[in-house]
């Protein structure tokens, strides 16, 4: 179900007051308008409509995908320390409650900024794992070691045939675009799931870039 509430909120430019609709839960088989503004980028998203500020509404959202089995609890945050606050918070209160029963099989993944909310949504509306496409977005990284830190690596679509990733590096100020074949998105699922990794979750993941180098330093000699 898809939940809203409306709130006030006072333009952090002008200061001029405006009501927003703030979605705090989006079951996508029941609001594929809703699914779709979000990946438009507009949900949450304050336009201020005197001096056109936007902003995003600091508000967690619950993303629902039956048909995908894909749940993900977004919380906007930019601190690295209180993200794995709010990681260790939700993944206690939810084994509190018990809501995780509502969800076997599904893929659970705690995200904290809204492009990576979108992202995820892609990846998996792609028929691919984040899992594994993090995996390989380190991989393209490593390809150009010295500007690993300037640059970052997102999934952008795919034809059924080559995945292709878009990296954008900051310092450079470009984007480029890196493919690489299904067959090899395939092959390195296999090795995952050879060395251990589970395809569906038990609880909420963290599934990034350090999720990645985790993985990769653990079975280095498998990938
Ligand atoms: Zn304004």
């Amino acid at each position: 179900m898809s939940i809203s509430i409306k709130e006030t909120i006072k333009c952090p430019s002008c200061h001029e007051k405006s009501e927003i609709t703030v979605w705090q839960s989006i079951t996508a088989s029941d609001s594929p308008d809703l699914k779709s503004d979000l990946l438009k980028g507009k949900i949450n998203m304050f336009v201020c409509g005197v001096c056109g500020q936007k902003a995003l509404f600091p508000s967690p959202l619950l993303y629902c995908d039956d048909e995908k089995k894909l749940v993900i609890s977004f919380s906007p945050q930019d601190d690295n320390a209180k993200k794995q606050q709010l990681f260790d918070e939700i993944k206690k209160s939810s084994k509190k409650s018990g809501e995780l029963e509502n969800y076997p099989d599904y893929n659970l993944r705690f995200v904290t900024s809204y492009n990576e909310l979108l992202e995820k949504i892609l990846i998996f509306d792609s028929g691919f794992n984040d899992k594994v496409i993090e995996v390989i977005k380190l991989l393209v990284l490593m390809q150009d070691s010295e500007k690993m830190a300037q640059r970052v690596c997102m999934f952008g679509k795919s034809d059924g045939a080559e995945i292709e990733f878009l990296v954008q590096d900051r310092r450079e100020n470009q984007i480029y675009t890196s493919r690489v074949p299904v067959s090899t998105y395939e092959t390195i699922k296999v090795q995952m799931r050879d060395s251990g990794v589970k395809f569906k979750s038990f609880d909420w993941e963290m599934v990034d870039q350090d999720y990645a180098k985790s993985l990769l330093r653990g079975v280095n000699n498998t990938l």
